[in-house]
């Protein structure tokens, strides 16, 4: 059985931006023209920082 109170909040290199403080999600994330901000969350009423991880990756194929 998981505890749910010790369940660790998984905040670093997620899809979305996470708040740290309660592990809420938001879905708009793409919308940030910015690459770091601050942000304040609805649901904890915490305020926090977030950067956003970009990885560049190349392909390459024959002729
Ligand atoms: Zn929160």
């Amino acid at each position: 059985m998981e505890n749910k109170n010790n369940k660790k909040i998984n905040y670093d290199f997620t899809d979305e931006i996470t708040c740290p403080y309660c592990g809420v999600r938001e879905s708009d994330s793409w919308e940030n023209n910015e690459n770091d901000g601050k942000e304040y969350c609805g649901s904890c009423y915490n305020t926090f920082f977030w950067e956003r991880n970009i990885s560049i990756t190349y392909s390459s194929s024959k002729e």
